[in-house]
């Protein structure tokens, strides 16, 4: 069997199995996972402040770095709140606990995150999924199960990891305005990668400020670690009260947040990083396009390519890694479509050559 043990740091192109490879696989969507700045200021924490507060922040462990962390955060989003944790897993569980007081049912797409079904049971709340992508179905489910005078929390992933799509929050919201209801995102995928500001689903939709509240996480586009919520400051206020998470679990170490803000402050002040990662998927899109999957236009980072009738998804992934280009080949992660499917993210720091050089080879294993 293979050792695919990466013996480099991981961006665009890699040293894996002995060889040097061009890697389209993982999150780190802008690259800045590797950013010199970035990496100085985990450097310069590190030897400033030590590892780790030793603590949680409820218990005497505040920090002036976390506080320089969820200033970066309200300034990236725009918001006058923010929340640092642990880890993006625990978003859903933040959210859906904090919101507690406001919910009486909790409704989840059937594709969502692992991260997200396990959140949402931290909630003590009935739990009952919908439709993939569906709020018409949405709807008839909460037609069905709410009582008189309760309201719904409906959970979705904001970008799917492995199918790439994005949740329509605007029809979600649409649904559960009669009930008074919230929506929750868990907008890993999302967050520095789309909407114009880099902002995630919200943004890439223009929804205005409303029930809705999202989480994320700094792993992936922004390169750094830990979970993050953003909003008002009243409603972050909330769900600090209400979760047990942010008292009772210790925040990434102090160079992690450290880096992380450096990274958020790139991200916000050099949007060109995003407009070359859009360059790079738009390339991508059209050159697998032609190739015969059918992808729609889109931002996203992640692109799927589903099983089709005849097609070994498995020899096609296995004969590109032999041409020295890694892909995923997925069958068990949450949102993979029936079949399975390879999973392609594309990121900023990949040159035109690189993108153009996987359709090429695709192609002619295809042939
Ligand atoms: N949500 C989604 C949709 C994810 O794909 C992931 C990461 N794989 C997470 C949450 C967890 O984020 P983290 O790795 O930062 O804990």
């Amino acid at each position: 069997m293979t050792d695919f043990r990466f013996q480099s740091p991981l961006g665009a192109r890699v040293l894996v199995a002995g060889r040097e490879r061009d890697y389209f696989s993982g999150t780190g969507y802008l690259g800045l996972q590797n950013h010199p700045r970035v990496l100085r200021a985990a450097v310069e924490a590190l030897e400033r402040y030590g590892l780790s507060t030793a603590t949680s922040r409820g218990g005497y462990g505040e920090h002036l770095l976390y506080d320089q962390l969820e200033s970066e955060l309200r300034a990236f989003f725009g918001t006058t709140g923010a929340l640092y944790f642990s880890t993006g897993y625990l978003g859903a569980a933040v959210l859906a606990q904090g919101l507690k007081a406001r919910i009486e049912r909790i409704f989840i797409d059937d594709w969502a995150h692992f991260s997200v079904w396990d959140g949402a049971r931290a909630a003590g709340k009935p739990v009952v999924g919908f439709r993939h992508l569906d709020p018409g179905h949405l709807a008839e489910q909460l037609r069905a199960e709410l009582r008189p005078g309760e309201r719904p929390l409906v959970l979705s992933d904001g970008v799917f990891p492995i199918s790439g799509e994005v949740a329509p929050l605007a029809e979600l919201l649409q649904v559960v305005a009669p009930y008074n209801g919230w929506v929750g995102l868990d907008d890993a995928h999302a967050v520095g990668a789309i909407g114009p500001n880099g902002r995630g689903t919200p943004d890439y939709w223009n929804s205005p400020a409303g029930q809705w509240v999202a989480s994320g996480t700094l792993s992936k586009a922004l390169g750094g670690y830990g979970g993050i919520l953003t909003g008002t400051a009243e409603l972050l206020a909330e769900l600090e009260r209400n979760t047990r998470v942010t008292v009772a679990a210790s925040p990434p170490p102090l160079p992690v947040a450290a880096a992380s803000a450096c990274a958020l402050s790139i991200a916000r002040t050099q949007p060109e990083l995003r407009q070359q990662l859009w360059r790079n998927v738009a390339r991508a899109r059209a050159g697998l396009r032609a190739l015969g999957w059918p992808l729609e236009d889109s931002p996203v980072p992640i692109i799927c390519l589903r099983a089709l009738p005849g097609l070994d998804l498995a020899r096609l992934k296995d004969g590109l890694f032999e041409r020295d280009i890694c892909i995923a080949h997925v069958r068990n992660y949450s949102s993979t479509p029936p079949g399975g499917a390879l999973r392609i993210a594309i990121f900023a720091s990949h040159t035109p050559e690189q993108i153009d050089r996987l359709v090429f080879e695709l192609g002619r294993l295809l042939a």
